[in-house]
């Protein structure tokens, strides 16, 4: 008997931590800031840079690379029927303007170490498996976020996402032409297959985890979010010798109501949370 392990545990004892570590401060290269995080926004130069390593790992390595017509890249291991829908993994290469060295970049790295890990190991798997990096997951190059997954699963249509254009006016299907003329790639018009399964690692975005001293957890449910800019419109007048009964003043009428919606919002739960993202003051005049 020469190896009396199942061979799940062989390719979970094949997972190498210092590999992993390395492909993610490989990949916290591009666009790494002077603070010791990444600006790597949507196919920026850093997120074309991030696409490439990623590309170059997957072919050094023999697996299938494709990018679709919205740029999502999938790494491809074939398994022992590649008719079956394959089980996805992945997550987004690009990053916030002040992002983090893992946010995104873990769910990637630890799909291809998966891969590799089945390499090592020597294991085939009866599906193909395939590991996704979607284009345009954070939405602060381009609104909205998720347009990579948004495309693939059919809830945003290709062509409106390929028009949306930057804060510059840089239109997301031309930055995305350049950035595949750039890294020698041609995208494929076939639609991506549907996958058997999809599971995504991501870092905690909360506090939780941390807070109650877990390494991991598993997602059972997601948050629906609303957002809304509301404009509250008061009148000038001379600050000291207008009486109070004749004052309309904006800011006080915005701050009883964000103290009224901090109550409503105040649930035993703790399931809701009422955040104000954004406080802008304008003078203007209104006629
Ligand atoms: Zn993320």
């Amino acid at each position: 008997m020469s190896n009396a392990m199942p061979a799940r545990l062989d390719a979970a004892a094949a997972v190498s931590a210092p590999r992993l570590w390395q492909l993610l401060m490989d990949l916290a290269r591009h666009g790494a800031t002077a603070k010791g995080g990444v600006n790597r926004q949507a196919l920026s130069d850093a997120d074309v840079a991030a696409r490439r390593h990623m590309i170059s790992w997957g072919r050094e390595r023999g697996y299938g690379v494709v990018i679709d017509e919205i740029g999502n890249i999938f790494l491809r291991r074939e398994g022992r029927d590649n008719d079956l829908a394959p089980v996805l993994t992945g997550s987004h290469l690009d990053t916030q303007p002040t992002g983090g060295k893992f946010d995104g970049a873990y769910g990637v790295a630890a799909g291809m170490e998966m891969l590799a890990a089945f390499d090592d190991a020597g294991m085939s798997t009866r599906r193909p498996i395939e590991v996704a990096s979607w284009t345009n997951e954070e939405g602060c190059r381009f609104f909205p976020g998720c347009i990579g997954s948004g495309v693939h699963t059919g809830v945003y249509p290709l062509g409106k996402m390929l028009t949306v254009a930057d804060r510059d006016g840089i239109v997301l299907g031309d930055v995305l032409a350049a950035a595949l003329q750039d890294l020698g790639m041609v995208s494929s018009k076939t639609p991506p297959r549907k996958p058997h399964c999809y599971v995504e690692a991501h870092i905690e975005q909360g506090p939780l985890l941390e807070m109650a001293g877990r390494e991991v957890g598993i997602v059972t449910g997601f948050q629906g979010g609303c957002r809304m800019k509301v404009e509250v419109v008061g009148e000038e007048a001379h600050a000291g010798t207008t009486p109070r009964v004749a004052r309309r003043d904006a800011l006080f009428s915005a701050v009883s109501i964000v103290e009224a919606l901090k109550l409503l919002t105040a649930d035993n739960e703790d399931a809701l949370r009422f955040t104000i993202g954004r406080a802008d003051s304008t003078r203007q005049r209104i006629i």
